[in-house]
């Protein structure tokens, strides 16, 4: 006879703990605030906006699930600005160009600005650099649609958009004051080496550190997880960079790390013989994605589906991206 089982989880309390399996959910994982207000704003603006027509420039997050769920209630998500001439738009979380909104302010358009306040930051940082005269130094991608709308905000043409060193050499000689502002998702480690290039290359340096921590708070709790665990699972879409970014770092601690956007993918053969199943999700995941997939983890333990029915070891499937 086996003995009773029951699943605990860190952050689901609901669940008691077993002598045998424990599914731990990261503190943090799932969507952080900025997200959460933008998905509040878009639902917000569906309600209202019926009969006319709501849509959200660019996806308002990256995961599909949510964005088909924001479709359903009526929001429609395009990336071209000519297909909003009227009704309301929705601005995504990581901000557009400073002309972009102008231009749908000319024609009319109702905004509903779910630009995250901390994208807002380098973009106020960028306009007062531009009005001051100072070379802007943005670290970050330049094709990233937040780091656009940043360079949009400074207004001039003597910028630079890099996360390399050598990219300096870019810069005219007759250059002395520069101001480095950051992509909010980029790693301080980046940021700190451009800052000490800089300042044995300039006279004047202003340094405005605008990274936000929710991606870097996910990754550290995602790798002290991953040690721990026997097996990992990361929730989060598939066009997601920061899912990915945690997919990485759950593999270099966790070979077995399986990424899903939702409980639907889950096999249960993932967990056979494992004592400990972390799970974390992506800054844009809604954290009910993440609960969900730890919840149905743990019914599945409960349910003896995975431990005491173990197939051969060669009938495991391999954990996602392991070549
Ligand atoms: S990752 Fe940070 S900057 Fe981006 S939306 Fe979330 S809270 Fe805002």
């Amino acid at each position: 006879m086996n003995p009773p089982k029951t699943v605990t989880s860190q952050r689901l309390d609901k669940f008691t703990a077993t002598p045998e399996v424990e599914v731990v959910i990261a503190p943090n994982a799932g969507a952080c605030f900025g997200v959460v207000r933008a998905i509040k704003l878009g639902q917000q603006a569906a309600k209202r906006g019926k009969g006319e027509s709501v849509r959200a420039f660019g996806a308002l997050v990256h995961n599909p699930r949510t964005i088909r769920e924001l479709e359903q209630s009526g929001v429609k998500i395009t990336d071209d600005p000519d297909e909003i001439r009227s009704g309301t738009v929705i601005l995504r979380s990581h901000g557009v160009k400073q002309e972009t909104e102008a231009e749908f302010k000319r024609r009319g358009v109702q905004i509903v600005d779910a630009t995250c306040p901390l994208v807002k930051k380098p973009q106020r940082i960028a306009s007062g650099l531009g009005q001051k005269g100072y070379f802007l130094i943005l670290v970050g991608n330049a094709e990233h649609p937040e780091v656009k709308g940043v360079v949009s905000y400074f207004g001039r043409p003597d910028y630079l958009v890099t996360y390399q060193t050598e990219d300096l050499d870019k810069i005219p000689a007759h250059v002395q004051k520069v101001g480095i502002v950051a992509q909010t998702t980029i790693e301080v480690k980046v940021l700190n080496t451009i800052v000490e290039a800089c300042r044995k290359r300039f006279s004047e340096v202003l340094v405005y550190n605008t990274i936000c921590d929710a991606t870097s708070v996910r990754q550290k709790e995602a790798e002290v997880l991953a040690k721990e665990a026997d097996v990992m699972v990361v929730v989060g879409g598939k066009n997601s960079s920061n899912t990915t970014k945690l997919v990485k770092i759950c593999k270099e601690f966790q070979p077995e790390t399986y990424w899903v956007e939702d409980k639907t993918e889950i096999n249960p053969l993932w967990f056979v013989n494992k004592k400990k199943i972390g799970v974390t999700g992506g800054a844009s995941t809604p954290q009910e994605y993440v609960d969900e997939v730890g919840t149905f983890i743990a019914e599945l333990v409960e349910s003896e589906m995975v431990a005491f029915h173990p197939p051969a070891s060669s009938a495991l499937p391999e954990a996602y991206g392991t070549d």
